[in-house]
């Protein structure tokens, strides 16, 4: 290995570690549990795959989301080379220009590997999401106390048990701390986390494959049933029947469960009466977010468990400036670390502001004008507003139009009712299969990803100097 003045070995590291935190589980271990870093020289990096068929589906895939993290993380135009290496060749091997690879048997012995990798984590927990590392503050005592008390005696008690809060307050945090826990007394009893997402595909898919009555039983038999973000089952009436009746069969023989939502069930507009009422029979308690005390001991409390020090007067400016949640707080710190040991320096209040200044988490969590938000995309992508509004379906308009229209849903407090007047009086129907089609996107394009979160910049931007 060339060890020279260049070593991007660090920098590979944290747009691994940025990598992971934007895909899935899956995604992540599909395409990235097998490359590895090789090398180093002048503003480039050797990765190693095992394959000329997997590196060639990484370049078609991933390879501008990879260089441009890289070239965020370097300050330098990157190139990025990729050496064969297969799974048996242990010690370096020289770079191989030709494929000897078996292309297609390979990928499948790929997808098989993570299929058994993602089997078996499935039902596992963040290791971190734990109740040791949980931050009580008067937000969040009285949802982390009833989640103690389930986790100490599940089914006894506040059964259902809804947690619901907005976005980033530690909603998932709670639910798996309660799994965690659970598991570290008991081993043998059986869990099922599931995020409603995750409940809907399973279900949609074991209808396709006639394989209703598998999955009825995987979730009608669990001793604990915990569901992640139910808002999710808005319109999916097929699904909301199918979780009312898992709901009433594990209720009948005393299961505990607990789900979660990103506001309270009477606000859910698109559920049915008798789930609503199912959802509302235990108990409801909410997350707010975090006052300035709490987000300060949030800050001590996440630089201990990574080993950093930072300095106070950082932890008050951060404290002060990020309020919205706390996962925005958590980002702001993962940035300045990343910073303080790439670069070998100690974060400084000056430092800190300089990197933070353009963390859109900083700004204000104020709502956007619709017509913001159609201005900015449209000149994203050589538009005017007009076009957005228009009945013109053509691709080059109506992909943009549903971006404009996902982002109206994110960052505004419109109905989809709302939106879809503002865009030449559309249907809500037609909003919500825009942003559906949006977040489904989201899951299998990271470049998109990457694009949203410009443009969602950008708007916080426009309204910055338009103020
Ligand atoms: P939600 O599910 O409500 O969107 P998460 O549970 O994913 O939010 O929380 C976002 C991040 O913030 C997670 O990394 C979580 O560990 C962290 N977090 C949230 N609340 C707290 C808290 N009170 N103490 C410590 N960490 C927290
Ligand atoms: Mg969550």
């Amino acid at each position: 290995m060339n060890k020279v003045e260049w070593d991007y070995e660090p920098f590979w590291s944290e747009a691994v570690a940025q990598i992971r935190n934007h895909l899935s589980d899956q995604e992540y271990s599909m395409w990235f549990a097998s490359i590895f870093y090789e090398s180093s020289d002048n503003q480039t990096i050797v990765l190693s795959v095992p394959s000329a068929f997997y590196r060639d589906q990484i370049c078609k895939r991933y390879y501008q989301y990879i260089k441009q993290l890289l070239d965020e993380l370097t300050g330098c135009d990157m190139k990025i080379e990729f050496m064969i290496k297969s799974q048996s060749q242990k010690t370096n091997s020289d770079k191989e220009t030709t494929s000897s690879s078996t292309g297609e048997e390979e990928y499948q012995d790929i997808q098989q590997s993570t299929q058994i990798i993602n089997r078996k984590k499935n039902g596992e927990f963040n290791p971190d999401y734990t109740f040791e590392n949980f931050i009580i503050g008067d937000n969040s005592s009285f949802a982390y106390n009833a989640c103690l008390a389930i986790a100490k005696n599940p089914g006894a008690s506040y059964n259902p048990c809804l947690i619901y809060g907005g976005v980033g307050l530690g909603k998932t945090h709670l639910i798996q701390s309660i799994g965690n826990y659970i598991l570290s007394k008991e081993k043998n009893i059986h869990i099922s986390y599931v995020t409603a997402e995750t409940f809907t595909n399973e279900f949609i898919q074991s209808i396709g494959e006639g394989k209703n009555h598998q999955f009825k039983n995987k979730y009608r038999k669990v001793d604990i049933l915990l569901v992640d973000d139910i808002h999710f089952l808005q319109n999916k009436n097929q699904t909301q029947e199918e979780l009312f009746h898992t709901f009433n069969a594990l209720y009948d023989s005393n299961r505990q469960m607990v789900f979660t939502c990103d506001r309270p069930v009477s606000e859910l507009k698109e559920l049915t009466a008798r789930l609503r009422s199912r959802f509302e029979r235990g108990l409801n308690v909410d997350l707010q977010p975090p006052d300035y005390e709490t987000r300060s001991a949030i800050l001590k409390k996440k630089c201990e468990l990574q080993n950093f020090s930072m300095p106070n007067e950082v932890i008050e400016y951060i404290s002060s400036t990020i309020t919205s949640n706390v996962r925005d707080l958590e980002s702001s710190l993962t940035k300045l670390i990343a910073y303080s040991r790439l670069l070998g320096k100690e974060i400084t209040l000056p430092i800190a502001k300089e990197q933070l200044k353009d963390s859109y988490s900083i700004q204000s969590n104020q709502s956007f004008t619709i017509d913001t938000i159609q201005k900015v995309v449209g000149e994203y992508f050589n538009l005017s507003s007009i076009d957005l509004k228009s009945k013109k379906r053509t691709k080059a308009i109506a992909f943009p139009r549903q971006v404009a229209m996902y982002l109206s849903r994110k960052l505004t407090d419109y109905s989809t009712t709302e939106i879809g007047y503002e865009f030449g009086g559309r249907d809500h129907s037609t909003v919500m299969h825009a942003c559906q089609r949006i977040e489904s996107r989201l899951q299998s394009d990271p470049m998109l990803e990457g694009n949203i979160q410009r443009l969602i910049r950008q708007i916080k931007e426009h309204k910055k100097h338009n103020r």
